[in-house]
């Protein structure tokens, strides 16, 4: 187990583990998806995920292209609003220096420029291959065209 800080969290993780679990997944939710969003964001990836938050992806053990579920907000003609995507991988958070639990404090915090990330407990569309180990869903906000606060105020 490795060590990193995020934000005020000091999380556990297993990039070894994880990235083993993360070759035996095919593809990630846009990639069965035919919808608008799912091939928008398949293509145009690397233009959304900020390089920040791309090196603490990876660092994580996590297969960037192999994210558990996408979806979006916002006028989807343009491209104008937020994506909301999340990915998990084998890991627990140590402590906090306030001792909060991190489900009951894990709200989205600015993490990089047009990003924003929420480390937490609660697993959605978790995949199989993560079952019966202890399991980290790390959810990115980016956004596009609108501020952070308007992001915020229609979450
Ligand atoms: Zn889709």
């Amino acid at each position: 187990m490795k060590e990193i800080f995020i934000n005020d969290w000091i999380v556990q993780y297993d990039p070894d583990k994880t990235s083993q679990i993360y070759k035996k997944i095919e593809r990630g939710y846009s990639g069965y998806c035919s919808c608008q969003i799912c091939k928008h964001y398949s293509q145009y990836r690397n233009k959304y995920i900020p390089e920040d938050l791309g090196y603490l992806i990876e660092e994580l053990g996590i297969d960037i292209t192999k994210e558990a579920e996408v979806s979006f907000s916002g006028d989807k003609t343009i491209f104008q609003g937020y994506f909301t995507i999340f990915f998990h991988f084998i890991g627990s958070v140590k402590t906090h220096p306030n001792g909060w639990n991190i489900c009951s404090a894990g709200e989205y915090f600015q993490y990089a420029k047009k990003c924003l990330i929420r480390i937490s407990e609660v697993c959605e569309m978790q995949n199989p291959l993560f079952f019966g180990v202890n399991t980290l869903q790390i959810s990115l906000l980016i956004y596009e065209g609108i501020s952070s606060h308007d992001k915020i105020s229609f979450y």
